[in-house]
């Protein structure tokens, strides 16, 4: 493949170089390379008949499935634009993302997990709905026009998690996709001896990387339309899973499980936990590796760029455990008054809203991300917080996270998140949510604020006010804590 492959270039070269591999597994079902293509070809064929053209809008609601993967590369070889919504989502964030997006067609699972999504894309009057399980519709190819020409335009609309405020629009490019799943194919040392899977909601960037890498590399992927141990082990085992993974949680769940019988591996095949996307403490990389006995790749992404740094390795257990990984070959990573920047082919396209993007790039093009880190001198980053979770108490700048570390070490506290709050004195004073663990004594801001300083957090960094919540909010998809909805509530 030459200049800038599309999605489909890669399907189409795959499906020729190992048509008879498997390509997806899923329950009972399983579709070679050959069929993929063949039938997303048909799948193109009958979207295109129903008015899907090129740069149409077509937005997806749907969980991990086989039929989602199908429309997925059907839309890539129109050419349409698609924007996947994380089946989570409810009313007003659908809305916003079709409205935002000014989607064209909405494809939906019908009632999922007890939630009826036709209806509530009509309570929401979503256009051009159609139910993707029952009413993916099929054509001739032969009425298909040419597939794109090149990677370079603005194919995908993917929506950041909403944790610092409304989801954002994130645009990419076949191209930008292709290149943050070559490199991380790279850098879990993939071949197509593997068999991953796919857990989380394909409508994740994350998705998107697995179908590039397995589209690259030829390998099997097993989906999980729904997800829960133990049962899935039995999958995982059934299919010799070498590679799990996607946020932290999945890691915590894993090991819980291998807890209950720790004489026995629960996945002998498993080679490789791998994923990123939260912070992940050191402890639990070392018992990870030690109970789970395989390798642990943890990483740093966003939305707007799937794969900044990745464990190697070459990487030493301290560096594994306290690091988030070195940037791959293409990466550029500046810090600036401690803020990360990047710059390479995977970084996506900017925002649907344009002045998001100009806010965005820099006078280089380096993309501000909004997260603080620093870089050690073997070129690992360490991340450090959030720009937008820095505190500033009568011009002291404050770190959110140095206060929830320590916070955590209380055995009152389940999760904490640590907030500024606006302060006619101080301009911001410090306020800490804690949520507690079940039967836990409550909290006062004195045991509080004796349990930091006995940890030796400096005095002027100390909350002034606490608020203990029996859960914090979270977003459904990846159980964020969204904190500019506790700034509302307590300000
Ligand atoms: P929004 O941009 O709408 O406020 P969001 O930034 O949470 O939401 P995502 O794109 O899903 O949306 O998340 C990316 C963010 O997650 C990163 O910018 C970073 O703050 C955090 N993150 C990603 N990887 C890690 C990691 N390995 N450790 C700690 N935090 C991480
Ligand atoms: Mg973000």
């Amino acid at each position: 493949l030459s200049g800038s492959p599309t999605l489909w270039e890669l399907l189409r070269g795959r499906a020729a170089a190992s048509p008879e591999r498997t390509a997806l597994l899923q329950g009972d079902r399983e579709l070679t390379f050959a069929e993929l293509h063949d039938r997303a070809e048909r799948v193109a064929a009958g979207l295109h008949g129903r008015g899907v053209r090129p740069g149409t809008v077509v937005a997806w609601q749907l969980p991990t499935r086989i039929e989602t993967v199908l429309l997925m590369l059907a839309l890539a070889r129109i050419g349409a634009i698609q924007s996947p919504v994380i089946p989570y989502c409810r009313d007003r964030e659908v809305s916003f993302a079709l409205r935002t997006a000014r989607a064209e067609f909405f494809a939906v699972p019908g009632a999922w997990r007890g939630f009826d999504h036709t209806a509530m894309a009509r309570r929401i009057g979503a256009a051009g709905l159609f139910e993707a399980y029952t009413e993916l519709p099929e054509g001739d190819p032969a009425t298909l026009p040419p597939p794109p020409a090149s990677g370079t335009q603005v194919r995908w609309i993917y929506w950041t998690s909403g944790t610092t405020s409304d989801p954002k629009g994130v645009l990419h490019t076949d191209r930008s996709l292709i290149a943050g799943g070559t490199t991380l194919a790279g850098a879990l040392r993939l071949t197509r001896d593997d068999v991953g899977s796919v857990a989380f909601p394909f409508a994740h960037i994350g998705g998107a990387d697995y179908l590039v890498m397995q589209l690259l590399h030829g390998f099997p992927v097993v989906l999980f339309e729904s997800f829960a141990l133990p049962g899935a082990l039995a999958e995982y085992r059934r299919h010799g899973v070498t590679m799990a993974g996607g946020s932290t949680a999945f890691y915590t769940l894993f090991l819980a499980e291998q807890r209950k019988r720790p004489e026995r591996p629960i996945l002998p095949a498993l080679r490789l936990l791998a994923g990123g996307g939260a912070p992940k403490p050191p402890e639990l990389y070392h018992a990870v590796v030690r109970e789970l006995g395989c390798e642990l790749t943890h990483g740093y992404g966003m939305t707007e760029v799937p794969m900044i740094t990745m464990g190697s390795p070459e990487d030493t257990a301290e560096q594994l455990a306290t690091t988030e990984g070195r940037p791959p070959d293409g990466m550029e990573i500046r810090i600036v008054d401690d803020e990360i920047r990047l710059r390479g082919e995977a970084v996506c396209q900017g925002y649907l809203d344009p002045a998001h993007t100009a806010e965005a790039f820099d006078e280089e093009g380096f993309l501000r991300t909004g997260d603080l880190g620093r870089l050690t001198p073997s070129g690992h980053l360490v991340l450090t917080g959030r720009r937008k979770d820095i505190i500033i108490r009568k011009g002291e700048t404050i770190s959110a996270k140095e206060i929830e570390d320590l916070l955590h070490t209380h055995p009152g506290v389940a999760d904490s998140a640590v907030i500024g709050l606006p302060d006619p004195v101080r301009g911001e004073r410090v306020c800490a949510v804690v949520e507690q663990p079940p039967g836990a004594a409550p909290l006062t801001l004195q045991a509080v604020v004796s349990h930091l300083r006995s940890q030796g957090l400096a005095p002027h960094k100390l909350p002034e006010q606490l608020e203990v919540l029996d859960e914090l909010p979270r977003n459904e998809a990846l159980r964020k804590v969204l904190k500019y909805r506790l700034r509302e509530r307590f300000a």
